[in-house]
């Protein structure tokens, strides 16, 4: 069990998935939850009503909106980045477009959110960004862009680790493998080629993904910073 009562805690992009698992975990071990949502108001608002947490309409693409509903959250204790999107395919036919918006959600709003975040952070705060295993390895064709836009995360956390450090705040990615949402149904088509990576050949349930990140959030973690905790059933091994 984690106990975040009286802990000001917003996590961007918590309607859907694991994000919504996070929502759920955090307010149940007592949190004063916020998050966002992009195009989902109704499973937003659900969830919101389900544990108590506060749904927020704000587009991680928007830079202004970012910073906005950071600033709007007033002293955070902990911020979850966990809004993502997935382009897959052959880079000759991706439409730049979309990746390009890819690039804005998965790389510029993390990075635009922990920094507003830290102007009015409590000290022992902590930063939390949802990357991926792809970010160390990208085993098949297609997830160029994608891999990138998780690597990415890996560099950010070590230097905000170094920024933030003087107040206790950690800055930590948490890297999953598979994990069953709607972005990667575990009985979806790529299941058995993905399987053959693992060690522990299934997806991932998304409260196994929360569980890490309410240990990294929990003061037990406080000497845990600037890291990449791969959580992949082997993928990576
Ligand atoms: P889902 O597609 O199931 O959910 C994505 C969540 O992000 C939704 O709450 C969605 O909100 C939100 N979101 C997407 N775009 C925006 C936006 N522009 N502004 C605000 N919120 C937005 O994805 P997952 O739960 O599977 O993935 C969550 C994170 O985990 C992502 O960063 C993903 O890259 C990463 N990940 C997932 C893996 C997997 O196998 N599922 C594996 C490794 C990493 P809305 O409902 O409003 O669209």
């Amino acid at each position: 069990m984690t106990d975040f009562t009286d802990k000001n805690i917003l996590v961007m992009g918590g309607s859907r998935g694991i994000g919504a698992a996070i929502v759920e975990r955090f307010a149940k071990d007592g949190g004063d939850v916020a998050f966002t949502y992009a195009s989902s108001p109704e499973p937003a608002n659900l969830l919101a009503s389900k544990t108590g947490s506060t749904a927020l309409q704000s587009d991680s693409a928007q830079r202004d909106q970012v910073v906005q509903i950071v600033q709007q959250r007033g002293k955070l204790d902990c911020i979850i980045v966990n809004a993502g999107v997935l382009e897959m395919g052959d880079p000759l036919d991706l439409d730049p477009d979309a990746i390009d918006h890819m690039i804005d959600i998965n790389i510029r709003a993390p990075y635009h959110a922990f920094v507003e975040a830290a102007r009015n952070m409590n000290d022992n705060g902590r930063m939390i960004v949802i990357g991926s295993c792809n970010a160390e390895r990208m085993p098949f064709a297609g997830g160029a862009a994608y891999a990138m836009t998780k690597s990415a995360m890996q560099g950010m956390v070590r230097g905000l680790a170094r920024d933030f450090g003087d107040r206790g705040i950690t800055a930590n990615a948490i890297q999953p493998g598979p994990v069953d949402t709607e972005m990667n149904p575990a009985d979806g088509p790529m299941k058995d080629m993905m399987h053959g990576f693992m060690a522990i050949k299934r997806h991932a349930r998304v409260d196994e993904v929360a569980g890490m990140a309410a240990y990294l959030a929990s003061e037990e973690a406080a000497i845990v910073t600037g890291a990449c905790h791969t959580i992949d059933g082997g993928f990576n091994a």
